[in-house]
């Protein structure tokens, strides 16, 4: 169990170093104490925001940035941390608004078989547009909304964005292709999402086959039990499930089997620049996941193809498809036809 208690202290102090020199005297002698309290002793750390010559709630901010690490005890505030948080405050200002005036728009970027089968899907990726029609990318605001939780409402958003183009193409006469759209991790502990994506498909005649949700491998590392249900409960209804970003940070082989996935997305990192040597290694790594996976009968989607040879080795893996700039960017709905 982990207490916290918040301190302010007020030094005569002038310089940077002098500072931090004492502090870290401070925090060493906290550090080697404990509190004993009744049969049970309390580790005790420290960790501290400085602000010279400058308000309490600025050395909160200093403090703030290091609450989550593990590596910093001490920070000292500058201008950076004022202006990400004011940039922060300003995204969480704007977001209900931008929902309600459909500035988060749908762009689309194509996939592709790999044995010639041409288009076979796309992918639903998110842009913010600006008032003067620029566009804000998912790196500058999802992080946050993952955090804030209001991820829940986009991406069922744009679920239903996803819904209204393939309306769109089956109103123009057109075959649509199936459209994946990413997912947050949070969605899958609330028991009513398959019921809410439903109410979405519905109300624009949508079958659940024609839709792909791409769920980030971080979310079997938090509750498999509930997510196996999740998924059981969508693939009743219909619904394909796609494992984004594999490769990319914890993955582990056992989810593999233990997660009943469809799709497999291979992270793009896998084709990033290597050395002779470790492109030999990392042939044999690539070549052993599309085979599990195949074997599983679990498609492979490699992700970030920009060259013809990163082509050519997905095509030598027997990777079912492929998406990347060697074939297309992300586009909005109107260009992607
Ligand atoms: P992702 O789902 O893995 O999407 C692929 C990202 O790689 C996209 O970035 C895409 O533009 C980029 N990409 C595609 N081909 C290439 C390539 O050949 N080279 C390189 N370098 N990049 C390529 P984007 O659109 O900036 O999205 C970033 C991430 O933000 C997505 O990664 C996804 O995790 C998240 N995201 C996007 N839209 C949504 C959304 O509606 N909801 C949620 N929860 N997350 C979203
Ligand atoms: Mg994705
Ligand atoms: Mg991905």
């Amino acid at each position: 169990m982990t207490q916290q208690t918040c301190f302010t202290c007020c030094c005569w102090i002038q310089t940077r170093n002098p500072s931090k020199k004492r502090l870290a005297v401070i925090i060493e002698q906290i550090r080697a104490s404990s509190l004993e309290y009744g049969e049970f002793s309390y580790d005790l750390s420290l960790y501290a925001g400085v602000a010279i010559g400058e308000e309490r709630e600025k050395a909160l901010l200093a403090m703030q940035s290091i609450e989550h690490t593990y590596h910093t005890d001490i920070a000292f505030y500058n201008h950076d941390m004022h202006n990400a948080v004011r940039k922060k405050n300003s995204i969480e200002s704007q977001m209900y608004p931008a929902l309600q005036n459909k500035e988060f728009k749908l762009f689309l970027q194509p996939k592709f078989g790999m044995k010639n089968e041409g288009l076979v899907g796309a992918e639903a990726l998110v842009r913010w547009q600006n008032p003067d029609g620029s566009y804000r990318y998912p790196n500058e605001f999802i992080p946050l909304f993952e955090e804030n939780g209001f991820c829940l409402k986009l991406d069922l958003y744009m679920v239903e964005r996803a819904c209204e183009q393939i309306k769109a193409w089956k109103d123009a006469g057109l075959t649509p292709v199936p459209i994946s759209v990413n997912q947050s991790k949070m969605l899958f502990s609330d028991l009513n999402y398959p019921d809410n994506l439903m109410q979405i498909l519905n109300r624009y005649h949508v079958s659940p086959s024609l839709i792909t949700l791409e769920i980030l491998e971080g979310v079997a590392t938090d509750n498999l039990e509930l997510l196996n249900h999740q998924i059981e409960a969508l693939h009743a209804l219909g619904f394909r499930i796609s494992m984004d970003d594999f490769g990319n940070g914890y993955s582990s082989l056992n989810m593999l089997y233990q997660l009943n996935i469809d799709e497999l997305k291979l992270d793009r990192g896998f084709l990033r620049q290597v050395s002779k040597e470790d492109e030999e290694r990392r042939y044999i790594i690539l070549e052993q996941i599309v085979s599990f996976a195949r074997k599983l009968g679990i498609a492979t989607v490699a992700e970030g193809i920009e060259t013809q040879e990163d082509e050519a080795l997905i095509q030598a893996l027997k990777c079912n498809f492929g998406q990347g700039y060697f074939y297309d960017k992300p586009m909005s709905a109107k260009e992607f036809g």
